[in-house]
């Protein structure tokens, strides 16, 4: 077979068989960067073990494959009186959307974002990043849990970047234990609108729809998984799903363009509050290095009670389009070894050479350069998307960190307010309830 196979019941991706010319592009990037066409059998009914990464779908130069379309559904919620839809989105988005409107490659459009779904129809519009700054400060503090007490698997495992965590369940469940607790952003904001927002905005979470808008294709297999439902049982309400809609930077452009609104003439707006402030760490998330980086600022801050000296506020080691980095950093009189590594074939190179149990903390993101080049960005008249755009959208959210007064998770008041008011400190009982997941393996399974 010279194509990934794409079968009907992938909640990720779709392909038009009509289009395919045959031409191994999908194929190719699968075996050689993604790496599960090297380890899967190809042939047999419904018998790949996609992890939903979709980059087949951004190498596809017919536009094959393609991100399964969930846009009109979100617009039937928004114009359902009953429904409160509740849209967050992704630090990524806003370096990619502005692309498909003419801006320049990587312009920061976060206001004129915020803009065009108020104007398709939102109820409320809140960040991710503000999920992305909690997610560190979970994700910090069970690190160091794991460092200082020597309870706990060490190298940790990022935990954010669902194709990532789908390959070690299919190919390496014996290190499950390294992947952190830590669910991911979308995952953690999808379960906090249901539980905390709507508490403190007075909302009925029945009415509740949760859009979370993102770069990344595997986030729409992410939200299907059956134990991401913990507003469930916190609110004891059966059958509410902690995200009810991915959408890709893609899509909502799609969906702009149907409504025919002018994204060049939108005035910016702010997100709305008690979940729409992030920190600069928080934004660089969508980097490859970035969600590394923010950890080791709020690791520093909360081990030292200082302020990340400024090496960590711009912290080179661990930036840039190299596929594998590596740094030491001194935490309190405590080296940590980190790695940073994109490209999950890379990632099981590190495996098997053993090399991986010599560091302390290791974040994997699947796609190049990171989020920022998640196969549901827009992918423009160059296919793929060349390293220059990827590296334009990269500086600009380095470039929106560093124009940030809060550079860490602990200096977001919003982050201060959710842990004194509803979550008490991180690994609370109610934090690990909301916050956290568990994986299982998926060794046998064929799934899609
Ligand atoms: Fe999604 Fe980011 Fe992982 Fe790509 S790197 S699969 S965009 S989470």
């Amino acid at each position: 077979m010279n194509c990934v196979p794409v079968y009907g019941n992938n909640p990720a991706i779709v392909k038009d068989f009509t289009r395919c010319v045959g031409c191994g592009h999908c194929l190719a990037v699968c075996r050689e960067e993604i790496g599960v066409a090297a380890k899967a059998h190809l042939g047999g009914a419904q018998g790949f073990p996609c992890v939903n990464c979709g980059q087949c779908a951004a190498v596809c130069p017919e536009h094959a494959i393609y991100a399964r379309p969930d846009w009109m559904q979100v617009r039937d919620a928004v114009r359902d009186p009953e429904k409160i839809v509740v849209i967050s989105t992704a630090p990524s988005v806003r370096v990619g959307l502005g692309e498909c409107f003419g801006e320049k490659e990587g312009t920061f459009v976060e206001g004129k974002m915020v803009s065009a779904l108020k104007q398709l129809g939102a109820d409320y519009v809140l960040d991710v990043a503000f999920a992305a700054d909690l997610t560190i400060m979970e994700e910090g503090t069970e690190f160091l849990r794991r460092l200082l007490s020597g309870k706990g698997t060490l190298p940790q495992f990022t935990s954010c970047c669902p194709a990532w965590v789908k390959y070690i369940e299919t190919f390496h469940p014996a290190r499950i234990p390294n992947l952190s607790t830590a669910k991911s952003p979308i995952s953690m904001q999808g379960a906090l609108v249901k539980t905390y927002f709507a508490q403190k905005m007075g909302l009925d979470p029945r009415r509740i729809v949760t859009v979370a808008v993102a770069p990344c294709t595997a986030k729409k297999f992410e939200i299907t998984r059956e134990e991401l439902c913990d507003a469930s049982a916190f609110d004891g309400i059966a059958g509410l799903r902690d995200n009810d809609y991915v959408l890709t930077t893609q899509e909502l452009s799609d969906w702009l363009c149907a409504e025919q609104i002018d994204f060049a003439q939108l005035t910016p707006a702010a997100f709305d509050s008690i979940m729409g402030k992030s920190s600069g760490a928080g934004l660089i998330f969508g980097n490859t290095g970035g969600v590394m980086e923010a950890a080791l600022r709020m690791v520093y801050a909360s081990v030292t009670g200082q302020k990340p000296i400024d090496l960590l506020l711009d912290y080179t080691p661990v930036r840039g389009m190299e596929q594998i980095k590596e740094a030491t950093v001194s935490v309190g009189g405590q080296e940590v070894r980190v790695a940073v590594v994109y490209g999950t074939k890379a990632a099981e190179a590190l495996i098997e050479s053993g090399k991986i149990d010599t560091y302390h903390f290791v974040e994997v993101m699947t796609c190049p350069g990171g989020c920022i080049s998640g196969a549901g960005q827009p992918s423009g008249a160059v296919i793929p998307v060349p390293n220059t755009t990827r590296q334009a959208r990269i500086r600009a959210l380095y470039d929106a960190d560093k124009q940030r007064s809060m550079r860490t998770a602990l200096d977001n008041p919003e982050i201060t307010q959710i842990y004194d008011t509803f979550l008490t400190h991180p690994l609370s009982e109610r934090a690990e309830q909301l916050l956290h997941t568990a994986y299982h393996s998926r060794a046998d399974a064929s799934g899609s």
